[in-house]
């Protein structure tokens, strides 16, 4: 019999990654879906098809992390071998803008996730494993390199939330004995990386500002360093993390670090443009407070788990530029061909 697996959030950059590695390691994967007015499955449209055909790899369901009692329905419905709760608003300045909001889902939509698996397991006698998406935000103003042992300092509502989900999970694994774990996860990118997020910014509006469809890139803080790594080699940390005997928490990072303006500079060399001749500074876009400094120390990951990333800086970057060109290619056919395409002025 095949495992099955719930992934909230499986429409995101993560979740994508994730349900790729779950198909291919024959899971039944299952995907909590928010109902909206446009299409948002563009990141798993290949492997999501029509559920009346069989060998449809993955199926949806709708829930929002809101919704506490929509959440127990799926959790029966999927009787679930392993749960990831990587579903949130994810975007640290919009956090400012929406706490409550953001709150509400990071924190108690965790809280919710884990009450709603706390009775399905109690009423199923299933043991049911069941990964959080924390974030390396929750250190903040913490000095590098931080590890598990370092103390939380956030910095945003986002990281706050991010802190409570963490306690919330290690207080129902101390509390209940529920095989729960953390994974403390250093910011990773990919070509799927929403377009908000700075490094997606910027390789996104290099390939537009190379063939020609943009001026201008309007950026805050150059100053700010993030250990940034491959999305597709983090998910293959949070499966493992449920593979081991016990549950625990665990950073996960490459123990690198780069600062905005390396990227920056790094992405337009690398297509032969002055990144000072494209880039202006917005205060819109800084943060009421910052994280300055992210460096992660994974030693406990890479020895436990044997995880180690496999996707460097460099590769990184060049992924992302050299599919963002392609995208620009694709979308000045279609401005040569009459339709209009707008970019830009986003967190
Ligand atoms: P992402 O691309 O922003 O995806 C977030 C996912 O959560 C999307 O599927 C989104 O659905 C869903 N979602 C948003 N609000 C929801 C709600 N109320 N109920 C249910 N689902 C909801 O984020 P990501 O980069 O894949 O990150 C995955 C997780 O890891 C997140 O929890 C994030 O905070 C955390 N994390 C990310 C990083 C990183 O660098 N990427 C680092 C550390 C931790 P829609 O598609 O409908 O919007
Ligand atoms: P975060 O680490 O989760 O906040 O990921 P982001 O990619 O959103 O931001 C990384 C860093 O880039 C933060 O220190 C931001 O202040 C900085 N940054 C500078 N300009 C921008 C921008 O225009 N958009 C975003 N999202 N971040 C920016």
């Amino acid at each position: 019999m095949s495992r099955s697996a719930l992934i909230t959030g499986i429409t995101g950059q993560d979740g994508s990654y994730l349900a790729e590695l779950l198909v291919s390691k024959s899971y039944e994967v299952h995907g909590l879906i928010r109902r909206a007015s446009t299409f948002n499955t563009e990141r798993i449209d290949h492997l999501y098809g029509d559920p009346h055909l069989s060998g449809v790899p993955i199926r949806l369901h709708y829930g929002d992390l809101s919704d506490g009692t929509g959440l127990r329905r799926v959790l029966e419905l999927v009787k679930p071998d392993e749960v990831y709760n990587l579903g949130a608003q994810s975007h640290v300045r919009v956090s400012f803008d929406q706490p409550e909001y953001t709150a509400d889902v990071v924190a108690t939509g965790t809280l919710r996730l884990l009450e709603a698996l706390r009775d399905y397991i109690a009423t199923s006698g299933k043991q049911v494993r069941f990964y959080q998406a924390g974030s390396s935000e929750m250190f903040g103003a913490a000095l590098p390199p931080q590890n598990e042992k370092t103390p939380f300092h956030p910095r945003s509502p986002y990281a706050v939330s991010k802190v409570a989900a963490h306690y919330f999970v290690q207080n129902y694994r101390e509390a209940y004995g529920m095989f729960l774990c953390n994974g403390i996860l250093f910011n990773h990118e990919s070509p799927r990386r929403g377009e908000t997020f700075v490094t997606r910014k910027i390789t996104r509006a290099l390939g537009r500002i190379k063939l020609g469809l943009q001026e201008k890139l309007y950026l805050g803080n150059l100053e700010a360093k993030r250990d940034w790594g491959f999305a597709g080699d983090y998910v293959q940390a949070m499966w493992l993390m449920l593979q081991q005997d016990q549950p625990d928490d665990y950073v996960v990072s490459t123990g690198e670090s780069y600062s905005v303006r390396d990227f920056l500079e790094s992405a337009f060399n690398y297509v032969d443009l002055k990144w000072q001749d494209y880039v202006e500074i917005d205060k819109r876009y800084f943060r009421p407070s910052e994280v300055d400094f992210l460096m992660g120390d994974s030693s406990k990951a890479r020895q436990k788990l044997g995880w180690k990333p496999c996707v460097n800086f460099d590769s990184l970057l060049k992924m992302m530029v050299d599919h963002d060109l392609e995208l620009a290619k694709r979308e000045k056919t279609l401005i040569n061909a009459g339709h209009k395409v707008i970019c830009g002025g986003r967190w």
